[in-house]
């Protein structure tokens, strides 16, 4: 859904929160403290819609719990954040965010990484399988200029954090950060068994040693980078395009992404690339961000 559309279906704070309390509880409030349904609407003082619990007698509104809680932006900003993060190929930048809602920076930052966490592919348990690529990147750092440690080193071996990644073809990816040091053969064979249908998968990799003892619990392909052609299925193109997406969209909007933030940006890109075809990708969004699993 774009901004238009969602400008056209939720026109009134009300008609967004009718939506919400829609899709948290269907027609009928529950008490997100003790899940009765026995509820009074509270007379309205504030412009936010509460609920007295006659159960439990707490009042609570449809975020309690979600990350819209104690949020003092209007719904349907929000809605508009969700829709342009989500439409936003290579992301947004807090800064354009922030233009884009007229809100200020800080608000603009806190509600991206909000919507962040409904990104999150943490519950993502299903195996990948088929045609399969894996590979790591680098990602952030500033360059060394001369000094200690010389130059800036490119690829293994720099102080960049390393990310390794696993795609299905035509299907999903995992992404992950992780740590120096951690790319050994052990490592990301447990990797691979992790996320990876060994039964039934074929992975393609490079040369470098790390995956070289993947063949000894599954059908494993080395790419031989040295010549220019692509021998058939065996290369690892997806899983590099992905990684130039996500560069493009980490150094253009985000320019500098701390090691604390970057599993959230992962997730982000993770998230609109598995769910690129997803129908209804704004409603699975707002539903992730209530809590409430599709
Ligand atoms: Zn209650």
């Amino acid at each position: 859904m774009n901004i238009i559309q969602v400008y056209k279906q939720f026109p009134t704070e009300d008609d967004c929160i009718d939506h919400l309390e829609r899709v948290r509880w269907g027609d009928k409030p529950i008490c997100p403290y003790c899940n009765s349904d026995n509820s009074t609407p509270q007379v309205n003082h504030g412009r936010r819609r509460r609920y007295h619990c006659n159960n439990c007698n707490t009042a609570f509104s449809v975020t309690v719990g979600t990350i819209f809680h104690h949020t003092h932006l209007d719904f349907q900003k929000w809605f508009l954040a969700i829709s342009l993060i989500l439409n936003a190929k290579k992301g947004i930048s807090a800064r354009q965010l922030s233009r884009d809602l007229e809100v200020n920076k800080d608000t603009a930052w806190r509600v991206s990484m909000k919507i962040r966490e409904a990104m999150s592919q943490a519950h993502q348990r299903e195996l990948l399988t088929g045609l399969v690529e894996m590979d790591e990147t680098y990602i952030g750092g500033k360059p060394r200029k001369g000094g200690p440690g010389g130059p800036a080193k490119r690829g293994r071996g720099t102080d960049k954090t390393p990310v390794v990644g696993i795609v299905e073809r035509g299907g999903k990816i995992k992404a992950k950060a992780s740590k120096k040091g951690d790319l050994n053969a052990k490592k990301l064979s447990a990797l691979v068994r992790r996320h990876v249908d060994i039964e039934n998968a074929v992975l393609m990799t490079d040369e470098y040693g790390g995956y070289m003892r993947i063949k000894t619990f599954m059908a494993h392909e080395v790419i031989n980078h040295k010549v220019w052609y692509v021998d058939g299925n065996i290369h690892t193109n997806t899983i590099e395009s992905f990684w130039a997406l996500l560069k493009r969209g980490i150094v253009g909007q985000y320019h500098k992404v701390s090691v604390k933030h970057l599993p959230m940006y992962l997730d982000e890109f993770c998230y609109r690339y598995n769910y690129r075809k997803h129908p209804d990708l704004f409603g699975m969004t707002i539903s992730r961000g209530l809590g409430v699993r599709v």
